[in-house]
């Protein structure tokens, strides 16, 4: 029985101080009695550490359950973990816990999101599967092996939590303001104002020149990119008309931005001023 201190993340619920360690991560060779009186061998690498300490057993980080065994009453060699959870997170690592109580991890589900942090199960009343007695079997799989769990309870390696994927709108709705370009609402959503040709054929607008104030323009989103705020820095010569010109917008509508910049006068811009466009 060794201790584990300084557990940042701990599979029990309120231990975050120190962990018992009944089992490391090691070469083992015993033989045991389970309750029926049968003697098992266990031989082999343990691939995680036990944790004696009882109690509720939680996620370590967010995961996605990509495999549970529930219904186990007891002493088994085989499923060996007994009732279990297997968790994915960020990366492909994972996190198994097995031995918990039968019933306790019922409410555990195939493709359920478990947050950091929520009950698992429990491991208080009675073992279950290969065995010697009450404990949690914690293991930690990172680059496609099981490896020493122990650096992640003490905060020194971390799992990425599991990505949740947001789908993607399959098109998003641009409603047209006074003094709007097909090429400037290009530049906003596609990243690159000559795209616009593809706005254009996409909404069947007949005129590229001719948009109106409240028409909707549909924005395909084939990589349809966050708006994006760009910047120019004023250069000698440049006047509010020439950038607007350049970024398909009007001076006016570019005043209106930077008006707290510019001042009162918009016709004068000074070399060195930051102007959102
Ligand atoms: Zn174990």
């Amino acid at each position: 029985m060794s201790t584990i201190t300084n557990v940042i993340k701990s599979p029990i619920k309120g231990r975050t101080g120190t962990l018992n360690r009944s089992s490391g991560y090691e070469y083992r060779d015993f033989w045991y009695t389970d309750a029926s009186g049968q003697r098992i061998h266990v031989v082999g690498w343990h691939r995680a550490i036990d944790i004696t300490t009882l109690g509720t057993v939680v996620a370590i980080e967010r995961g996605k359950v990509i495999s549970v065994q529930k219904g186990i009453p007891g002493q088994t060699t085989s499923p060996s973990g007994g009732n279990s959870v297997l968790l994915e997170h960020g990366n492909g690592s994972r996190s198994l816990y097995c031995h918990l109580d039968n019933g306790s991890n019922n409410h555990i589900n195939i493709g359920q999101i478990v947050q950091q942090g929520e009950e698992l199960g429990t491991d208080t009343i009675k073992t279950t599967g290969n065995s010697t007695g009450l404990h949690l079997h914690f293991g930690i799989y990172v680059d496609g092996e099981y490896i020493d769990p122990t650096p992640y309870l003490q905060g020194i390696k971390s799992l990425q939590p599991y990505i949740i994927n947001t789908p993607k709108p399959t098109e998003i709705i641009h409603v047209v303001v006074s003094g709007d370009t097909l090429w400037a609402i290009a530049k906003r959503y596609l990243g690159d104002g000559n795209r616009y040709p593809e706005i254009v054929k996409y909404n069947n607008i007949a005129n590229p020149n001719v948009i109106f104030n409240g028409q909707k323009i549909k924005i395909p989103n084939s990589d349809l990119s966050e708006p994006t705020i760009d910047r120019y820095v004023v250069k000698k010569g440049d006047t509010l008309s020439s950038i607007a010109k350049r970024y398909g917008t009007t001076w006016q509508q570019l005043y209106e931005k930077n008006k707290n910049i510019i001042g009162s006068n918009p016709n004068i811009i000074k070399p060195g001023q930051e102007l959102i466009i």
